[in-house]
Parts: C-alpha cells; structure tokens; sequence
C-alpha cells in the first residue's frame, strides 16, 4: 500500500508548512492534495491513511481534498491540444500516436486550511 508512504510525505510537507504560520495556529482543518490522473493512487485508501497518520498530530480531525489532475496531450501530427482519457494515448482528433504527454504525474500539497 504505497499510499501510506505518499501519504506522509504530503502530511511531513503539512506540517512543515504549519510550523512557519505566524502566529501559531491551532491546528489543521483541511488540506488540498493535486493527485495526476496516471498515478496509480487510490483516493480511498489515501482517505484512510490519512485518517490513520493525522492521529495525533495538528492535523488530527482534519479534511483531505483531492483534487485529480488531467492527462494533458500535445499532437505532433496535427497540432492538436488538449485533454485526453488514460485508457487511450492517442490523439483524438487525427488518431495519430505521435503526441506529447505532459501533466498527469503531479503530486503535491497545493494549499493547507488552518485555525
Ligand atoms: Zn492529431
């Protein structure tokens, strides 16, 4: 369950982060996660080690927003651009193979809600 692991990483970057905030706040009361539609990532059990690593620490309680980011494509056949699904790399307009994938493999703490 590599969730665990991602997990706290993002939860070290939290509380890090929590740490600089002047003045000291109390605790955390939710934080955003950017997750890339092409990481083999879970949301449930993400949830849950969340749940299960937030205990006892700032961000005990708190909520996790997951936010998916989308598998962005550049064709170099036709020029086109844009958004495309993981279950087919292809080019939707001309079906050609030939494209640039960019974006899908993001992971990273994008904001921290604290009190
Ligand atoms: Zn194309």
């Amino acid at each position: 369950m590599h969730e665990l692991s991602i997990c706290q990483s993002i939860l070290d970057t939290a509380l890090e982060e929590f740490r600089k905030v002047e003045p000291p706040p109390n605790r955390i009361l939710k934080m955003r996660v950017v997750v890339g539609e092409l990481r083999q990532i879970a949301p449930d059990f993400l949830q849950s080690a969340y749940a299960m690593l937030t205990e006892d620490t700032p961000a005990e309680g708190s909520e996790l927003e997951i936010a998916r980011a989308a598998i962005m494509a550049k064709c170099d056949a036709c020029d086109w651009e844009g958004e495309i699904p993981k279950t087919d790399f292809r080019c939707p307009e001309c079906k050609s193979s030939d494209i640039q994938v960019s974006g899908g493999m993001e992971l990273y703490l994008d904001s921290l809600e604290v009190e």
